[in-house]
């Protein structure tokens, strides 16, 4: 039987992972991205309201106007980017906004630039509609884009770049002087900027710039309800981009999910209105991990990198001269702590691990602590024969 589907699907480095920790018993769990806070009482409560109240139906695909209204409120307060209704959308997450993004602006045989490190799960959609994804590079120590090697990649066929700040794994925010000429690389080349800002409200500094503050006609935004209110498991999230592109995106969504589940955008609405405190406390919560694991690590004089926003920390493996996934594999087998290997976001990191600051404070201290003496001590991981 005739399979349309390419053969170099990826799979994710970070669910091998994940799925052995699944099996062992009283695994420290380091290795995914998802906050261990429960979403807002008032979310929940409106979401049963919602349903109660008979709040069961399709809506429109936009998704309730009152929910795009307070989304409109909320990217001009918090983004500082204006966009009506008209050109937000609600999407069932971030991923499938994501998804949305790239089937609006490109056709089988384009090219998308692509960071490396970045989240891996990009590449899953890009793959499956036939799109070239372009590797470009964030080097360490900061994670930045080199604007003059994304010059030499570009070529007739790009037609977007990907860009996520702060990043998924460093936790990186660039300087304004970096976004400008990124932005200014995507005119010069007439790109579409596919801006993923799902982590745009975990910031330990008080700077993001969104490309879409300078160049709105040429950025689709995409947003997600995850990991801002802790509602990974509730699936919504947003895109924005301009009028009459956001129509057309809207057509598709239309084919793809009729609507988001009705009670789940009432559930959204009433984050958005109730949910600044609740941002407050979990955003404390990972400064004080951060800090917490920087200060573990730097009394094993083990170098990480330190992240800006997002809940991610990269810990260098280096010293133990093997490769990340070989690291992971070991260290979980050995000592049942679970850590995502750097070669999952790509080869620029395969010298690190992530950590993720989402996991209690409990376990990160665990979990680092047993990393940090085995990173002291690499021989007693060195790969057996
Ligand atoms: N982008 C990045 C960088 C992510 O890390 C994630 C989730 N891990 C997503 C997008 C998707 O998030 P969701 O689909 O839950 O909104």
């Amino acid at each position: 039987m005739y399979w349309a589907q390419p053969d170099n699907l990826p799979t994710s480095g970070i669910r091998e992972i994940l799925d052995i920790a699944l099996q062992m018993s009283g695994a420290i769990r380091l290795e995914t991205g998802e906050p261990n806070f429960p979403p807002d009482p008032a979310v929940i409560d409106a979401f049963y309201e919602a349903a109660r109240g008979g709040h069961n139906r399709y809506t429109s695909s936009w998704g309730i106007l009152p929910l795009r209204e307070a989304l409109a409120d909320k990217i001009r307060t918090v983004n500082h980017v204006i966009r009506s209704p008209e050109e937000i959308l609600v999407t069932p997450g971030g991923s499938p906004g994501l998804f949305l993004a790239f089937l609006g602006t490109l056709g089988a045989g384009d090219q998308v630039l692509v960071p490396n490190p970045g989240w891996p799960d990009y590449l899953g959609g890009i793959r499956a509609l036939h799109l070239d994804p372009i590797f470009y590079p964030l080097p360490a120590p900061q994670f930045w884009p080199d604007l003059s090697v994304l010059q030499e990649l570009v070529t007739p066929r790009t037609r977007a770049i990907v860009v996520n700040f702060p990043g998924n794994p460093a936790g990186s925010i660039p300087p304004r002087t970096v976004i400008e000429a990124l932005v200014e690389f995507a005119h010069t080349h007439d790109l579409w900027i596919i801006s993923d800002e799902v982590y745009d409200q975990i910031v330990y500094t008080d700077t993001v710039l969104s490309p879409a503050q300078l160049a709105p006609e040429r950025t689709i935004s995409v947003y997600s309800f995850s990991k801002t209110y802790a509602m990974t498991g509730w699936r919504l999230g947003y895109v924005a981009l301009p009028w009459p592109y956001s129509e057309s995106l809207n057509r598709i969504a239309m084919g793809l999910w009729s609507s988001v589940a009705e009670p789940l955008q009432y559930a959204g609405l009433t984050a958005l209105k109730t949910g600044a405190q609740g941002i407050t406390t979990r955003l404390e919560h990972y400064r004080r991990r951060r800090d917490l694991a920087l200060n573990l690590l730097n009394s094993y004089q083990i170098p990480c990198h330190r992240p800006d926003g997002a809940f991610y920390l990269l810990v260098d493996i280096s010293r133990t001269g093997m490769r990340s996934r070989d690291f992971a594999l070991q260290l979980l087998q050995q000592e049942k702590v679970a850590v995502a290997p750097g070669s999952a976001f790509g080869s620029m990191t395969d010298h690190y691990v992530r950590i993720s600051l989402a996991s209690s404070e409990e376990d990160l201290t665990q979990g680092l602590t047993i990393l940090a003496q085995v990173l002291q001590n690499p021989i007693s991981l060195a790969p057996r024969r």
